[in-house]
């Protein structure tokens, strides 16, 4: 499989070279060169790892032993269950899809997971080591700390927003010991963060010399791991290959949302990917008006990991949208970068829906999903499941896509339904843990002098 740059202009690479990179030379992100086509028949009765494999060994083509990776990945002992991502049905035809069962209790652990041993092989086998840069709005960094954790041959240096993720988000990165873990927390939002990451990157000399790479959700493996779990999903439930299905993904960087739109790429019988933005909602006004306006800021919400002004990786699906002209794209995103919209209305945007939730929808929701179905919910998770049920139609099954556990936030939960929510086991005493973090400004140049000095 080969994979080129969004702006055309980046030499074609393949997967285990793009694994390790985050944007591609030319500014862009890679994506692959075709997509590879479902096999639904064959893949209806397969259990989650199989099914993982006979999917990502497409994408993956070229790394050694993936059977190995995916099955040491996708374990009862890591997502509690050999289902990985169980379906509950709350009443026929209205599902939710049970993606935040991993080790940090939200769905960036499906995709985290994997991608941890992958980094792991592709540099011992390469005799590298690895500088990981992220930036995240709460689960991303814990996801990818949990999953390098004590890693051979990688650090983590993890930007996040000081004083913006709740308790136990906080408690869940801060409090690992391990040593190639660094927390930074930076005077900022989210955004700053991003915009940090981007500048430490920009800067090409440094990036070779401390081989900077990326996790955060433009990583390619991310997305392609993302894809299994729609064909999960699909087959859990419906009976036929015959059946359409539609899912509502609470969406922010867009990342989980776009896994499904290849996942019909691929040719899996979807009717609608229903996006849900919270009140940042700079998706919901693209697929409303074609427009895509970024926002300076993202103000601070009850679903905190979908706070973001600009989706990273909507480039890739604007990339096919602009019938996969680099050029066409990079001219677009130029005039972007310097603050003003994009135009993409005169394209054609079938097979989405979209809305938007505030935090009375999604106190609301988790209240009549709770006392309706007695199943809790959380905010995100909510926020898809409001806008979803907006979108719902007969005879279709609408799949709502869990991005976190409840017990993430606990705040939302007490103000929603007046009491705390259930704690998975192992996680009572979170809180009460050592942390361990650095507090720094939103300054590139700190973040340089910081990585420089504990580089692998
Ligand atoms: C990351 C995240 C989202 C948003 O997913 P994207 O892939 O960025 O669109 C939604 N909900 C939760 C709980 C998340 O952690």
């Amino acid at each position: 499989m080969e994979y080129v740059s969004t702006r055309g202009e980046a030499p074609k690479k393949r997967f285990t070279e793009i694994l390790l990179e985050g944007l591609a030379a030319d500014g862009g992100l890679y994506v692959p060169a075709s997509y590879p086509k479902a096999d639904l028949e064959a893949w209806r009765a397969l259990s989650y790892r199989n099914l993982a494999f006979a999917i990502l060994s497409q994408f993956m083509d070229d790394v050694p032993d993936l059977r190995r990776l995916v099955d040491r990945s996708y374990t009862k002992a890591a997502f509690g269950s050999d289902d990985i991502t169980p379906l509950t049905t709350l009443e026929p035809g209205l599902h939710i899809l049970g993606l935040s069962n991993g080790p940090t209790l939200a769905f960036k652990d499906v995709a985290m997971q994997l991608l941890g041993n992958l980094f792991e092989q592709v540099l011992a086998r390469k005799g590298e080591s690895l500088n990981i840069l992220g930036a995240t709005s709460g689960d991303t960094g814990s996801a990818a700390e949990y999953a390098m954790r004590g890693k051979r041959g990688i650090q983590v240096f993890m930007l996040s927003p000081h004083g913006r993720m709740s308790a136990f988000q906080r408690a869940q990165m801060y409090s690992l010991q391990e040593a190639n873990i660094h927390n930074l927390a930076v005077k900022g939002v989210f955004d700053d963060c991003q915009d940090v990451v981007k500048q430490v990157n920009a800067d090409a000399a440094f990036k070779e010399q401390y081989r900077i790479g990326a996790v955060n959700s433009i990583n390619w493996a991310r997305i392609a791991a993302q894809v299994v779990y729609y064909f999960k999903g699909y087959f859990a439930a419906t009976k036929s290959d015959s059946e359409q299905v539609s899912f509502a993904v609470p969406s922010g960087n867009f990342g989980n949302i776009y896994a499904g739109y290849v996942a019909r790429e691929m040719g899996l019988p979807v009717r609608k990917l229903i996006l849900a933005s919270n009140e940042n909602d700079v998706l919901d006004e693209f697929f409303r008006t074609g427009r895509y306006r970024v926002r300076k800021t993202a103000a601070a919400t009850s679903s905190p990991s979908m706070d973001i002004s600009k989706a990273s990786n909507f480039e890739r699906y604007a990339f096919d949208l602009l019938e996969r002209d680099g050029r066409a794209l990079a001219r677009r995103w130029r005039s972007l970068d310097s603050g003003s919209e994009v135009d993409l209305s005169l394209v054609p945007r079938a097979g989405f829906a979209s809305g938007r939730s505030t935090h009375a929808d999604r106190l609301a929701t988790i209240r009549s999903i709770h006392s309706k179905y007695g199943v809790t919910i959380d905010p995100h998770t909510a926020d898809g499941v409001k806008v979803g049920l907006e979108h719902r139609e007969a005879g279709v099954p609408l799949v709502c896509m869990e991005t976190a556990l409840p017990a993430k936030f606990a705040e939302t939960i007490r103000e929603a339904l007046g009491r705390d929510p259930a704690r998975p086991a192992g996680f009572e005493k979170l809180e009460e843990l050592p942390q361990r973090f650095e507090i720094i400004e939103a300054d590139a140049e700190a973040v340089k002098r910081f990585i420089a000095g504990r580089a692998a």
